[in-house]
């Protein structure tokens, strides 16, 4: 007969990993006269037994992110961060889909390292959501109506389950979790300030009466900068709107979560994390294991001819400009970035795509651009910035561009992973947000880290024009500002080098996470 000891470290005051410890559970004979201290087991990796059988037993996390790679990019870093230290976890993604995985998708599913897998669910019919559904209530629907077969997917291993943890509108597979007794996560991939504010949803939604926007004073976030109602995520700006009662149901359930895990690091959002891991009833505790990024290039990436350009380019002399894998812009916009880059006179390497208004059906889950995104570009454009300019069409390997040496800026969406891959790598940004938590995540860059220049928009037509563009990528490049900005993001990426090493806070949660997983199944076994 065995017994599966395990030794519970928390509060976990020494981190685990500090002490080369690679935390498993050791099956002892009951019998077996074992000599273990906690303080021995920190001390040293080995442990001293007559008969040191030691079976590792194996631990599955599973990870449902919702469609669409924004959320998959960082769960799968996470995953990566996880197996790298904690050997006996193994974790399966369970993705839902409305259609076939698109062609990003495949690409970073390709090569998982041993001890990561995945599978596709079938595809869920969505033909009854109407045409303007926004991209909230498709991702929360495709999930919901993705329960069944994924109660089907994790009935299998329920038994070795250390733990279920969706993204932000994954909270409803919470249901399967609880039915087969796993434990509760939720990935927040974006600010910590996006989770405080998606905290406070609920209270904020029955203290207001009319629309975020019409708040003449700015929001207060717990432990953050105040943003005006209209730089709220996009979802929350109509509260008619299906998307808005979607968020507002997620927000509510995320106090169902065992943990929240929260990809920022502790250094760069100190106040609002420090307000998030207050202790309140009822609030799960949250574990910032930023900044976690996909760094290792794939060989297979679409794009990768664009590393040799840039290897011929000074050092820090070219602004990348991208926004992200869904975003896009109108014909206006498009002709008017392309002329205010041209008329910057400064080095530039375009992730172009097709106008959001010349693309019928245009899929946000799409990365890749249905038409040559060349044909919008203003005519003799392309002749006129060659040598200067470098176009790549749809997609680039980003994580490459930003660690290459010759670039020197970034003109971003705002994206958080985008923003996340900029400060691994020292790059400031340009903030040009579209949708969704952008325009918050723009205000903090701008005005609270302070590693962003705004764009812009002062005029009656709302349009960042081809001046304002040319003149603050000038600022950012060649500027006074651009060098503070770049003295900030040095020191950031510093940071966030340390919140990962191994002592590093991030590294202490990670190490927490897997300890909890491994002795909740050990706990049920
Ligand atoms: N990305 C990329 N190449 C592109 C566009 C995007 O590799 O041409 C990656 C980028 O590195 C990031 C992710 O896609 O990891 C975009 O995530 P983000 O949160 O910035 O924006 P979203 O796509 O969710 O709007």
């Amino acid at each position: 007969m065995v017994r599966i000891v395990y030794v519970d470290l928390q509060p976990l005051t020494t981190p685990i990993i500090e002490s080369n410890i690679s935390f498993s559970i050791y099956k002892i004979p009951l019998s077996h006269p074992l000599n273990i201290k906690t303080n021995s087991l920190l001390s040293s990796p080995t442990i001293s037994m007559e008969h040191p059988q030691q079976e590792l037993s194996i631990v599955m996390v599973v990870m449902m992110p919702s469609p669409g790679m924004g959320h998959l990019i960082p769960m799968l870093e996470f995953a990566n961060s996880l197996i790298r230290y904690h050997h006996h976890i193994i974790v399966k993604f369970i993705i839902p889909t409305d259609g076939p995985p698109s062609k990003a998708q495949t690409t970073v599913l390709t090569n998982l390292p041993n001890g990561i897998s995945h599978i596709f669910l079938p595809p869920v019919t969505l033909s009854d959501v109407p045409n303007d559904a926004k991209i909230e209530t498709i991702m929360s629907l495709t999930v919901l109506r993705s329960l069944p077969s994924l109660r089907r997917e994790m009935r299998v291993e329920s038994h070795r389950m250390g733990a279920l943890v969706v993204d932000l509108f994954g909270v409803d597979a919470f249901d399967v979790a609880k039915e087969l007794d796993v434990s509760r996560y939720v990935f927040f991939p974006s600010t910590a300030m996006a989770l405080s504010f998606f905290l406070h949803l609920p209270q904020l939604d029955k203290e207001t009466n009319c629309g975020y926007r019409e708040l003449v004073e700015p929001v207060k976030i717990p432990g953050c900068i105040p943003v005006h109602g209209k730089e709220l995520l996009d979802p929350v700006q109509d509260k008619s709107n299906e998307a808005y009662k979607w968020i507002l149901h997620h927000a509510n359930r995320y106090r169902e979560a065992d943990g929240i895990i929260e990809n920022s690091f502790l250094e760069l959002e100190p106040d609002c994390i420090k307000e998030l891991q207050k202790y309140e009833p009822g609030k799960p505790p949250v574990y910032p294991v930023g900044p976690l990024v996909k760094m290792d290039g794939n060989v297979s990436e679409p794009g990768l001819e664009c590393l040799r350009w840039l290897d011929e380019q000074p050092h820090g002399s070219v602004l990348f400009v991208c926004f992200g894998s869904g975003g896009t812009l109108s014909s206006v916009e498009t002709n008017e970035l392309a002329l205010g880059l041209e008329m910057s006179d400064q080095r530039f390497l375009w992730v172009v795509k097709s106008p959001n208004d010349k693309i019928a059906n245009a899929s946000y889950f799409s990365a890749d651009s249905k038409a040559d995104p060349f044909d919008f570009l203003p005519k003799g454009f392309v002749e006129r910035t060659k040598g200067k300019g470098y176009l790549v069409p749809g997609w680039a390997p980003q994580t490459q561009v930003l660690a290459h040496g010759s670039i020197g800026g970034f003109l971003s969406h705002c994206g958080w992973n985008s923003t996340l891959e900029s400060v691994v790598n020292g790059v400031p940004l340009i903030a040009w947000p579209l949708f969704a938590e952008q325009k918050m995540n723009a205000v903090m860059l701008i005005q609270d880290i302070k590693v962003a220049l705004r764009l812009n928009n002062n005029n009656n037509n709302g349009l960042v024009e081809r001046e304002e563009i040319a003149s603050v990528v000038k600022c950012l490049m060649e500027g006074e500002d651009g060098k503070k900005l770049r003295y900030r993001m040095k020191d950031l990426k510093d940071l966030a080098a340390k919140a990962l090493s191994e002592n590093g806070s991030s590294t202490k949660n990670i190490s927490q996470l897997a300890l909890k997983w491994t002795n909740k199944t050990s706990a049920a076994n």
